[in-house]
């Protein structure tokens, strides 16, 4: 087991996960068994990643920043940054659409499947408060300015959900260490040095336990998991996003390659680990010190680069999800029988666009802003709860894998921006 690669004993710890989770289903008791004994290993694991998100985010920036020569290279970044994964969304939605509309999957539901999944669903509580939460995102043009500034840094510390506030306050922070007399600035660079070699030893202690609580996440995501039949009903739907979600994948080992000229398989073995544990937790936030680390010493992006592009995507570069929110949108209407013009599709790319940047980086986060997303396109209020009943069942699985390819995504974008500034080192991938 000791020389197996990282990726393989995650691999193993999730198949046998899976097997566990079958065989306990079956078990009068056992998905009590597993929710009490098995599950909470899934979450100290979880806990851990998160609770080393934001020192990881604020001691890698700032001396990423601190590192630079001068601040136009910080600039540089940030703005091939912002181009590439506004750019990656556009074209992640507009596959998402292309596909739904040749394939038409919400054409084939029966009426009789609406009535059961809408009678199954459309009371759950996780919808009417999917419905509310969506309905409380204050939706001035700027707010979403307002909210990346901290008014109090220790309340963005405390909250993983703040994770931009941080963002900001380490960039000002590492940018006002460049301005300032070196001598001042040199025992708070080795301090914060020091900080982050720790930080990132605890990333490597915490994946220690990686393929064992892969193995509790998946088997208790086996035993919740809705009976199979209702979701063999919504395969169809299922089968459309995952195509989609492949198409993207393609895409990014298509740049990888022309760009960098390096083997696809090269980028997959290095980013394999975050892979499978953005599928596992479902949450690109808890998953992102272990991308930091795949990114930066397995692919050979320096710092300077990953410290900002991967935790800002992170938060704000979801192509899978926005793919999944414009197929999942396209689907309820198709379903519905609710008619979607030409320039509906359109504002369905504005707003999975900005659906996908606000969403949080947690489980479910997509289908909240999902609502967004078809409040656009003048999808009646009251028929809310329906649509994403339809879509409920299988939300699960399609977060797990849109997960995926948000991880994936940001660590293209930091290979191709390390490339383009030549800071892309050359590093063996395991
Ligand atoms: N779970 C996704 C993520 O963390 C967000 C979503 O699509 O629900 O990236």
């Amino acid at each position: 087991m000791k020389k197996l690669p990282l990726h393989w004993k995650i691999v193993i710890g999730m198949v046998l996960g899976i097997l566990a989770g079958i065989l306990f289903s079956n078990f009068n008791g056992g998905k009590q068994f597993v929710g009490d004994w098995i599950a909470p290993f899934g979450t100290i694991f979880i806990r851990l990643l998160k609770l080393i998100a934001i020192p990881l985010i604020f001691t890698s920036l700032v001396k990423g920043i601190s590192d630079l020569k001068d601040i136009s290279s910080f600039q540089n970044i940030g703005i091939r940054t912002i181009i590439l994964y506004v750019s990656t969304t556009i074209a992640a939605i507009t596959i998402g659409l292309i596909l739904v509309n040749i394939l038409k999957p919400g054409a084939g539901i029966s009426p009789e499947t609406i009535d059961e999944l809408t009678q199954v669903y459309a009371g759950d509580a996780s919808i009417t408060s999917n419905i509310q939460e969506a309905g409380q995102q204050d939706s001035g043009p700027l707010t979403f300015l307002i909210n990346i500034v901290p008014d109090n840094i220790f309340t963005a510390f405390g909250n993983n959900s703040l994770m931009l506030q941080v963002i900001f306050f380490s960039i000002i922070f590492g940018i006002s260490m460049l301005l300032i007399d070196p001598e001042s600035a040199r025992p708070v660079a080795r301090l914060i040095n020091g900080l982050n070699e720790i930080v990132l030893k605890m990333v490597n202690l915490i994946m220690l336990i990686a393929p064992f609580a892969v193995f509790a996440l998946l088997a208790q995501i086996v035993v919740n998991s809705d009976n199979v039949e209702i979701l063999q009903k919504l395969l169809f739907y299922g089968a459309t996003v995952v195509l989609g979600l492949i198409l993207i994948l393609c895409f990014y080992l298509i740049v990888i390659y022309l760009y960098t000229g390096k083997n696809p398989g090269w980028f997959i073995k290095g980013i394999a680990p975050a892979q499978l544990l953005a599928f596992s937790t479902s949450s690109s936030a808890a998953t992102l010190p272990v991308t930091m680390e795949r990114v930066t010493d397995h692919l050979g992006v320096d710092n300077e680069v990953s410290s900002f592009v991967l935790p800002v995507g992170a938060t704000i570069n979801m192509d899978g999800t926005s793919l999944y929110q414009a197929v999942a949108a396209v689907f309820i209407a198709q379903a519905l029988h609710f008619p979607l013009e030409f320039s509906d599709q359109l504002s369905i790319i504005l707003t999975a666009l900005l659906a996908s940047i606000g969403a949080a980086a947690v489980p479910g986060a997509g289908m909240i802003m999902l609502v967004i997303v078809l409040e656009s396109i003048g999808f009646p209020a009251d028929k809310l709860a329906i649509g994403l009943a339809l879509i409920f069942a299988i939300d699960r699985p399609l977060d797990m894998c849109r997960t995926v390819i948000n991880v994936t995504g940001d660590a293209m974008v930091s290979v191709v921006i390390a490339k383009s500034l030549g800071k892309l080192h050359e590093k063996p991938a395991e």
